[in-house]
């Protein structure tokens, strides 16, 4: 009997339920993933005892000695995985690191362009009643109302105009590649500091599939457990010179203790994306995304930017007459799990917006292959097309399930 049954059969009921609903499923939220069995039992793991600030080697605390190596192996894995030429391992979670890079490097008041935040930014990339917004003057570029693609000309106009000391690049639901490069050569001509936010990507980026910002950006964040299939937290990597500045804001500049469990099991998932099954992994992640967004398509769909290059693809719902809101608790009740969003130029409010946004990295961590593309295609086509009809959704449901219990969930047992 688990420790959690034995004490507290309340919480215990909870969270046997959410195994339930994780396994009876389909998980299409692109920022969602199930991890390893080994990650969890690290993170569930003696090392959420211990207290350690500071970094390997230079710590306030005594007793040390399992936790320096174990925080070690973490970076080295880190670095090598993505070529870093250094990584910070102890941010909590994506939005303190990206706090943590501004505090770095920045002065409070400076100007900082970011994608806008209806059009596949980050909160953290400057919402206006986020820290972001408050702290630093940020100034969004666009996409192209016609393509839905990042317009790159615009983005070097604005940044002439504006002069940022930083320019982020990098998001939450845009679906296509980004130009590194063409970012850094605007910076540099501007005299900006580049920072890349890849924590949607980062598995594709460590897989192989997409190309990588580590070699030309100045500072690259990414969270651990998105794509690439780790614990939730964040990582920062950046050039050398900037390591000094970067160590300083996560700690003490930021942070106090750093949760070494969490630690441990990013150094997992690193070692679990170094072997050569997750370059698979990240292949038919991509390869499930294109598939299903060429069903949508042929069912009627359109898509921003009309197609994906990665494992995101965002549906604008205006022809089909459903709104987001309305499409993702339609499909949560026969167990398709996704999100309403926004798209480019949205008529809409954020809280009830024109469209969906959905990914293939949990499917395919399960096993879910192209013929299982199709059928999920043709039942999120089935519900929005038939919003009302309660008996055909019934049936739905039962065949969602009846798929999904072929394809079990990862670390489920523990
Ligand atoms: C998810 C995400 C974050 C924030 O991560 P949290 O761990 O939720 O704080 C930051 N930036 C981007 C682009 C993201 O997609």
């Amino acid at each position: 009997m688990s420790y959690i049954q034995q004490q507290d059969e309340e919480l215990f009921a909870m969270i046997e339920a959410e195994k339930k609903r994780q396994a009876e499923g389909i998980e299409l939220i692109p920022s969602e993933n199930y991890t390893s069995g080994a990650v969890m039992e690290a993170c569930g793991s003696i090392l959420t005892n211990k207290y350690s600030e500071g970094y390997p080697g230079k710590r306030y605390y005594g007793g040390q000695e399992n936790i320096d190596k174990i925080e070690t192996l973490a970076i080295e894995r880190a670095k090598k995985l993505f070529g870093a030429e250094h990584v910070n391992v102890q941010p909590y979670s994506g939005s303190p690191a990206n706090s943590e890079i501004y505090f770095a490097l920045l002065n409070f008041g400076d100007t900082i362009m970011g994608l806008k935040l209806d059009q596949g930014g980050h909160i953290t990339h400057g919402l206006p009643i986020a820290f972001s917004g408050k702290a630093y003057n940020f100034i969004p570029y666009e996409v192209d109302q016609a393509t839905g693609k990042i317009d790159m000309d615009k983005v070097r106009e604005l940044a002439l105009q504006h002069k940022p000391k930083m320019i982020v690049a990098g998001f939450t639901a845009y679906p296509r590649d980004i130009d590194w490069k063409r970012f850094k050569e605007i910076a540099d001509e501007v005299g900006a500091l580049t920072m890349a936010d890849i924590s949607h990507t980062a598995g594709l980026i460590a897989g192989g599939e997409l190309e990588s910002p580590v070699p030309y950006f100045d500072v690259v964040m990414t969270t651990t457990h998105k794509t690439l299939r780790g614990p939730r937290g964040a990582i920062i990597m950046c050039k050398e010179i900037h390591a000094k500045a970067i160590d300083r804001a996560v700690f003490p500049g930021m942070q106090g203790g750093p949760h070494e469990h969490t630690i441990a099991g990013k150094a997992i998932a690193f070692g679990e994306a170094l072997k050569p099954e997750f370059k698979e992994y990240a292949k038919q992640i991509r390869k499930n995304a294109v598939h299903l967004a060429e069903k949508l398509k042929e069912k009627g769909f359109k898509l921003v930017s009309d197609g994906t290059d990665t494992h995101l693809i965002l549906v604008d719902l205006t022809n089909k007459g459903v709104p987001g809101k309305i499409a993702q608790s339609k499909l949560d009740e026969v167990g398709i799990t996704l999100n309403k969003n926004t798209v480019p130029f949205d008529p809409r409010s954020p809280m009830d917006p024109s469209g969906i946004r959905l990914g293939t990295p949990a499917v395919t961590t399960r096993g879910m292959k192209e013929a299982e593309m199709d059928r999920i295609a043709d039942w999120i086509d089935r519900v929005i097309s038939n919003i009302d009809n309660a008996e055909m959704h019934k049936q739905i449901k039962e065949e969602v399930k009846e798929m999904c219990l072929k394809f079990p969930v990862p670390g489920l047992k523990i």
